[in-house]
């Protein structure tokens, strides 16, 4: 169904449906915040499963608690614990996946108000979490009752889950729900991640990231004669020289087609997470030359570059180095690959909600991409679901900071942009 077919009496419908429920829906968005689910270490996450499984079923939804069993981050002090909710409608297909992510990042400093109580002040709730994003759960739950409560069934089938551990990574999350088949391109048509990207903005991907170590390796010696070994911090140092006065501006010279925002990241980047080696800093300290020394590297690459060619230019630098000097000894070790995705633009799920979206806030859609990753890539590589984007309420520039907020009116309009989202793509009985 496209948007033109959905009649202006349904339009109406689901507005008035969404105003009628915003109250219920910000009261348990008020609970939802104050369940302090902090990762890490990943706190309370049963209570925070729980709190929304409930609110599925008390909506006739089908509800599962999925722990991620086997995996070592889940504990018996810190359970892993997703919840799924399925709502089937007339058919099974198609199927629409609402995915949110519960845990929040830990509180820092700086706050001026309870970050756990969810206070509500000029039009605004505060707390830890709210953008990043637990109004997200609530719009996207409350939004399908909205369209129940006006009268409406959908045809198409509408799931919902709470996940826990984007914040680290997400595979006790999202890549387990995929991993054990509760996503999966055989049972999903389209998935929408409630992370906070604005009520008019669909984040269609993000870009890459590769996270390597390199040691080098010397020849241990008296530190009064040097010349007698070989130091693994000198030949670090030389790396580093090169990685910042030669790989850097080659690389602010890469930029990509995708409108990753903010647009400074539209850039290729790499930082230095760490630098290790020779005496512990806070050791005793003797006279040796160092026998190993080394850094580990966060490179943040696009679309436009192939991941081999990406490592390739990484080892090829190093090979340079020891070509020069047969001393030079490394090391490169992989320590975490995250491969871009974006999905189509032209996709009928990028497409509806753009429509949506110019309905709902009478502006245009803006197509944005992440600087940073989030749960998208379980869902592209792992579930294989290929129209998947984010979606909800709440500003990517809140997350994380002191005195987190979420303007309530949004979480209204995104909740509207959602159930006429779901009604255009499901269709109605
Ligand atoms: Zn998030």
């Amino acid at each position: 169904m496209a948007a033109s077919e959905v009649s202006a009496k349904t339009h109406d419908a689901i507005c008035r449906g969404v105003d009628q429920i915003q109250d219920e829906m910000i009261s348990f968005l008020q609970e939802l915040v104050r369940v302090p689910t902090v990762n890490p270490p990943g706190e309370v996450y049963r209570e925070g499963a729980e709190l929304i499984g409930r609110q599925l079923k008390e909506f006739g939804y089908e509800t599962s608690y999925i722990t991620a069993e086997g995996l070592k981050e889940h504990t018996p002090a810190h359970p892993r614990v997703n919840v799924f909710g399925q709502m089937k409608g007339i058919t099974d297909r198609p199927s629409l996946h609402f995915n949110g992510h519960f845990d929040v990042v830990p509180v820092g400093d700086g706050w001026t108000r309870d970050p756990f109580a969810a206070t509500i002040e000029d039009g605004r709730m505060y707390g830890r979490g709210v953008s990043d994003q637990k109004a997200g759960i609530a719009a996207s739950i409350f939004a399908i009752e909205a369209i129940r409560r006006a009268g409406l069934k959908l045809r198409g089938t509408v799931e919902q889950s709470g996940s826990v551990d984007e914040e680290s990574g997400g595979f006790a999350g999202v890549a387990y729900l995929a991993q054990q088949g509760w996503l999966g391109k055989d049972k999903n048509d389209y998935v929408i991640i409630t992370e906070p990207t604005d009520t008019n903005r669909i984040y269609l991907g993000h870009r890459g990231v590769y996270w390597f170590k390199v040691t080098t390796h010397g020849r241990i010696a008296h530190g009064s004669m040097p010349y007698l070994g070989v130091s693994a911090i000198d030949h670090l140092a030389d790396f580093l020289h090169g990685v910042t006065h030669e790989l850097k501006p080659r690389l602010a010279t890469r930029k990509t087609e995708i409108p990753v925002e903010p647009p400074k990241s539209r850039y290729a980047s790499i930082n230095v997470n760490a630098v290790f080696g020779g005496q512990p800093e806070k050791g005793t300290q003797t006279p040796c030359v160092a026998d190993r020394s080394g850094a580990i590297f966060d490179r943040r690459f696009l679309t436009e570059e192939p991941f081999e060619q990406v490592r390739g230019e990484i080892a090829e630098m190093l090979e340079q180095y020891k070509a020069e000097d047969p001393e030079f000894q490394y090391t490169l070790e992989d320590l975490m690959v995250v491969h871009p995705v974006q999905t189509d633009k032209n996709c009928d799920l990028v497409q509806t909600l753009a429509e949506s979206i110019q309905q709902m806030t009478k502006t245009e859609a803006v197509y944005a991409a992440s600087p940073g990753t989030y749960d998208q890539k379980h869902v592209v590589r792992i579930a294989n679901v290929a129209q998947c984007v984010a979606y909800g309420p709440g500003l990517l520039a809140q997350a994380h900071l002191p005195d987190e907020y979420c303007v309530i009116e949004d979480i209204v309009t995104s909740a509207k942009v959602m159930a006429l989202t779901a009604v255009q793509l499901l269709g109605l009985e």
